[in-house]
């Protein structure tokens, strides 16, 4: 089902990396840039995250020590720079997901990259580090953003759907690593319903939201894929949500031949598989068109 799939450490199966993304109350904000901030059941929901949930995914990461990645807009990490902290000092990856959240799709290419290196600044400052990995605020990857990767140096790519496995994205620039989701690896489509952000979905019990993650995990499991979550911890790290999710981590643990890592981790180990030779990827050429399609 997977011609050629990566040679995971140590004979591991597939790759798992629950990836939050710690969007918090950016996205009322961003949605509402005047009213956003009278929107005080919204902010609420949304501060759930920052606030209760990623102790508590904090704390079951510790319990089963696994190190993983969160996705954070800067401007969450000025907000919740505690939450941040507390990321990072318990080894976890920071990675870079916009300012505000902001999407480079209705940007001018300079704006974009002005709030790409704002965000690589803030993150240097909170963890010490440049930013490994981009995910694009809501999959909005622009025409411009390949480029700005490769000039600032990131490894890895989070933000696209082409594959079931990592493959390289390549311009006349270079190449960077994109380690593929989907929407059907996100959370919003099985647990959000909020009028304010105009997204309103019929709510899964966690049981049934955790099924389809289950069943993407079985799949790649067998077929030694890639398996990444797009999650939000205000989202999945409700109590009843999160309660599946150990479930879940306990079933993946108990096969014994899941490799749980962080993003960064992945991507150094699949460019480490190219440069032996062990690993051909599959490479897409960007951009895929230069302009709009006549017909
Ligand atoms: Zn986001």
């Amino acid at each position: 089902m997977i011609e050629n799939t990566v040679p995971w450490p140590d004979g591991k199966r597939c790759a798992v990396a629950f990836t939050f993304d710690m969007d918090a109350d950016s996205l009322i904000h961003l949605e509402h840039p005047q009213t956003g901030y009278r929107r005080v059941s919204a902010i609420s929901m949304l501060r759930y995250g920052p606030e209760v949930a990623v102790k508590r995914i904090l704390q079951s990461y510790r319990e089963f020590d696994i190190q993983q990645t969160f996705f954070v807009p800067a401007w969450c990490i000025e907000q919740y720079t505690e939450t941040v902290t507390a990321m990072v000092d318990g080894g976890h990856e920071v990675a870079h997901h916009g300012y505000i959240h902001e999407n480079p799709n209705t940007l001018s290419p300079d704006k974009e990259l002005y709030w790409l290196r704002r965000g690589i600044d803030i993150i240097n400052n909170v963890t010490g580090q440049r930013p490994r990995g981009w995910r694009a605020p809501l999959y909005n990857f622009s025409d411009a953003s390949i480029d700005f990767l490769i000039d600032e140096g990131f490894s890895y790519d989070a933000s696209l759907m082409g594959d079931d496995i990592p493959y390289l994205l390549s311009t006349d620039k270079g190449r960077v690593l994109e380690l593929p989701s989907y929407w059907g690896m996100d959370d919003w489509p099985q647990f959000v319903h909020s009028i304010d952000l105009g997204y309103m979905m019929p709510l899964q019990s966690p049981s049934r939201g955790m099924d389809v993650f289950k069943e993407e995990f079985d799949a790649m499991y067998k077929y030694g894929g890639l398996w990444v979550t797009v999650w939000h911890p205000f989202a999945s790290g409700r109590l009843a949500r999160w309660e599946k999710v150990v479930e879940l981590i306990d079933y993946m643990k108990g096969k014994g031949d899941v490799w749980f890592a962080r993003m960064e981790d992945i991507a150094a180990h699949v460019y480490q598989c190219i440069e032996d030779g062990r690993y051909v990827p599959r490479v897409d050429k960007l951009p895929y068109y230069m302009g709009p399609v006549k017909f």
